[in-house]
């Protein structure tokens, strides 16, 4: 199977520059489902795969299109997981990294264990009854900083430490990013599962 042109069930304009930077080289064309008149779907499941498993079926349904869909998200040692599958709106609406970022680092204040790992489940549908999806997670670990720092990423790219650089992770250059993280390594397990199928 050598899909051309993918349905991304995300309209995160940093998701799909991330994602498009590690297929375009595959010749895969993404194209983000507002293009073709798809909105949103709900994420009521508790689990990155439930949720990822949704948007992909639901896009694919609605284009025809084999879809992409990745549920991503932060999870908190000390906090037993959480954000977790809530992370875009741990501070509620309207949806705000600053203030996601803020309520992150007050719930830790008090906390010695700052342990925390992204979390990025994809899930390629190849049609809406697909009945075997191509599945796979990617898990970057690192720590909760005490106070914001650097300008990139999104998210709480801000107050997540790479120990291995030694960087937040929103002081890491795009294409470092790429290589350690969440969904760089969820990308390339679907790719080598993609290529093996
Ligand atoms: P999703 O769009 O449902 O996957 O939401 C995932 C949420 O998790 C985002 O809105 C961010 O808050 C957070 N998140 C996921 N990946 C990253 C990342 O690479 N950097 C920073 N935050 C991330």
């Amino acid at each position: 199977m050598n899909p051309q042109r993918l349905v991304l069930a995300s309209n995160n304009a940093k998701k799909l520059g991330e994602l498009t930077a590690l297929l375009s080289p595959l010749g895969i064309q993404l194209v983000p489902q507002r293009e073709l008149g798809v909105a949103e779907c709900d994420e009521p499941h508790c689990t990155f795969v439930e949720n990822a498993l949704a948007k992909a079926r639901h896009a694919a349904i609605m284009t025809g299109l084999p879809a992409l869909a990745d549920d991503s998200g932060l999870c908190v040692d000390a906090l037993l997981g959480a954000p977790g599958v809530h992370s875009a709106r741990y501070a509620d609406e309207p949806k705000s990294d600053e203030r996601n970022n803020q309520k992150l680092l007050d719930a830790l204040q008090n906390e010695d264990n700052r342990n925390a790992r992204f979390i990025c489940v994809i899930v390629l549908a190849r049609h809406a009854a697909d009945p075997q999806p191509i599945i796979a997670e990617g898990e970057w670990r690192g720590e909760i900083l005490r106070a914001p720092r650097g300008g990139g990423g999104f998210g709480y790219d801000p107050i997540f430490l790479d120990k291995e650089s030694n960087l937040a992770s929103a002081e890491l250059p795009p294409e470092v990013k790429n290589r350690k993280s969440h969904r760089g390594l969820a990308m390339r397990a679907l790719i080598e599962k993609l290529q093996a199928s």
